[in-house]
């Protein structure tokens, strides 16, 4: 797999919302390998191999990243957000964010009332944070700033032992990686298949660019790829969360919304393959863009992959590249052994 394509990914703010210039990396990279690659009025960025085929497979990873919106600038030039996403604002306080607004990117701090002077304590909120640009007017900021302007933590990624990468919104633009390296190779080795891969937008938000994808495509199949927490690091309780391992293989899910016959497809391709596997417990709603593709059109038929991560929606996330190796070698041999006359009816109904 390119792992400078995946850390090209990462470096590209794609705030929720905003997702333009992570989707055009995206597609760029797509055109290389996949001839039929588009886009649609949500932004989704859309690749597809073997456009006529009767049996369709829509693999969708999400592209958006959680971040902040400027919500008021005060008298001195300090700005106040609104979270983009569900995000704890106790790691907020000191990190170094950017701006991107209208004249390009701009340089800030999460700021707070010093602990000394009974500020900044475990009860902390969004509201007594500020980001301080180092600005001396409100005037000074409201000429590079507009209100609703995105914001990103300013945080590069990079490596960690034992095959590991640490970084920002690895939720979910692993994601879309893992999407982008499938189609890559399923280009090159055709299955019998209609494959669409799909860059989705606003996952973090509103789940709306599933929404418009599943309902485009009209898939037979849908496949989320997400990330899922691993509890392998102190203080998690197996007991309460479940036992997801980094390194551990790729996570399947089970649960009333995951369609069981090609779950247990799933699992039989990997065990030939020597693929571990994982669970986690999805038994109501799944929390991705699973749960939006199933009920689009007349219904979709879903199972979710998901990669183990650690510290989900903090500033930075750590997943490890041998769990991404081994779901794009699943998802690849998976949909290649799926057969046109594929029927995912959970029963079949012959009469007596
Ligand atoms: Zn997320």
């Amino acid at each position: 797999m390119n792992t400078s394509f995946l850390f090209d990914l990462l470096k590209t703010p794609s705030p929720s919302g905003h997702e333009e210039a992570i989707q055009e990396k995206w597609l760029t990279y797509m055109q290389t390998y996949v001839e039929d690659v588009t886009t649609d009025l949500a932004g989704n960025a859309i690749a597809t191999v073997n456009p006529g085929a009767p049996f369709r497979i829509l693999l969708a990873g999400h592209c958006d990243e959680i971040g902040f919106m400027v919500k008021s600038i005060d008298e001195s030039g300090f700005i106040y957000v609104e979270e983009l996403g569900r995000l704890s604002p106790l790691p907020a306080l000191g990190m170094e964010v950017e701006i991107h607004g209208r004249n390009g990117v701009l340089n800030g701090v999460f700021g707070a009332n010093a602990q000394h002077h009974g500020g900044a304590n475990a009860d902390l909120t969004m509201d007594d944070l500020f980001i301080d640009c180092g600005a001396e007017s409100a005037e000074e900021i409201q000429s590079l700033v507009a209100i609703g302007d995105p914001i990103t933590y300013k945080i590069e990624p990079s490596h960690l032992r034992n095959n590991r990468v640490v970084g920002r919104g690895l939720d979910n633009r692993t994601g879309a990686f893992i999407v982008a390296e499938v189609m890559k190779r399923l280009a090159s080795s055709l299955p019998e298949v209609c494959v669409q891969g799909v860059s989705t937008v606003n996952e973090e938000t509103n789940m709306g660019g599933a929404y418009f994808a599943g309902s485009a495509l009209k898939p037979d199949l849908a496949i989320a790829l997400d990330v899922t927490f691993a509890t392998d690091y102190p203080t998690a309780e197996i007991g309460r969360v479940g036992d997801v391992t980094l390194a551990g293989g790729p996570v399947l899910a089970k649960g009333a919304p995951i369609n069981k016959k090609a779950n247990e497809h799933l699992l039989q391709i990997a065990k030939e393959r020597n693929i571990p596997v994982q669970y986690e417990l999805t038994p109501r709603r799944t929390g991705t863009d699973a749960d939006q593709l199933r009920i689009t059109g007349e219904g979709v038929p879903i199972v979710l992959v998901s990669l183990p991560l650690r510290y989900m929606h903090a500033p930075r996330e750590v997943v490890s590249l041998q769990d991404i190796e081994q779901e794009i070698d699943l998802l690849v041999a998976f949909i290649q052994s799926l057969r046109p006359d594929t029927d995912l009816r959970p029963l079949i109904w012959n009469g007596r």
